[in-house]
């Protein structure tokens, strides 16, 4: 159904030195299972840029990367040819200004640490996106999900985010099954508790949804 599709999966990891990073505790457990659903039913390619993680996909066209600014330049090496984009990473915002050559030590410490921004590289996506291709983000929200989902959902100029609300009962990260929201351009659907194999289902019969819309206004335009 889809000539390419492009995932982005699992965290980055930003060096201080050559055995320390900072980084998150995503597992790319739903970028797995995407990459999984996308191959065996809707894509005749998959590739998979993802971050260090324990369990890579099968199957797929794989890029391992670590930082975000590897994970940029990864992505648009594909990008222009993928017909649906998900970007599943979590992606760290920021880096340390400088990593140290070597392993820093007790005497090297200073009380600040400074971090410089990384590229978004979903909100880059956003600008460069063609109408036809489909932009699938993801976001992470401590407070006011929906709000701050609608938001990012613009700015980033999507079809679809995944809204995780992250509480003490709904952790996300590191765990098997997770509530979200979903984001389009007409509604916000809160779905149950899932377990991330069938969230990805429930991705991917969205995207397909989105796929056959915009099909569809194409055709009533000509
Ligand atoms: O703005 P925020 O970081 O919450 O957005 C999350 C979404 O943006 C995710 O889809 C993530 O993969 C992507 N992202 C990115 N580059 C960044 C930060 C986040 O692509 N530097």
């Amino acid at each position: 159904m889809f000539d390419r599709v492009l995932i982005t999966s699992g965290p980055t990891r930003e060096p201080l030195d050559p055995v320390r990073f900072l980084g998150n505790r995503s597992s790319g457990l739903t970028g797995w299972h995407l990459a999984r659903v996308f191959s065996q039913k809707f894509a005749g390619e998959v590739v998979v840029v993802s971050g260090p993680v324990c369990r890579y996909p099968e199957g797929v066209t794989l890029i391992k990367v670590e930082t975000a600014r590897e994970m940029h330049a990864a992505v648009f090496r594909y990008f222009a040819n993928a017909g649906v984009v998900i970007m599943a990473a979590a992606v760290s915002d920021f880096r340390p200004e400088t990593a140290s050559a070597h392993k820093l030590k007790k005497a090297d410490c200073e009380s600040v640490l400074k971090l410089v921004p990384n590229p978004d590289i979903l909100y880059q996506a956003g600008k460069q996106r063609t109408p036809e291709q489909i932009l699938v983000g993801f976001a992470a929200e401590t407070r006011d999900a929906v709000a701050n989902g609608k938001l990012k959902f613009r700015q980033k100029n999507l079809d679809l985010l995944v809204v995780n609300e992250i509480t003490k009962d709904n952790p996300a990260f590191e765990v098997e099954s997770n509530q979200v929201f979903l984001i389009t351009a007409d509604e916000v659907v809160k779905l149950p508790r899932l377990k991330k194999s069938e969230l990805a289902e429930k991705i991917a019969d969205e995207v397909v949804r989105i796929n056959l819309r915009k099909n569809r206004s194409r055709d009533t335009d000509e």
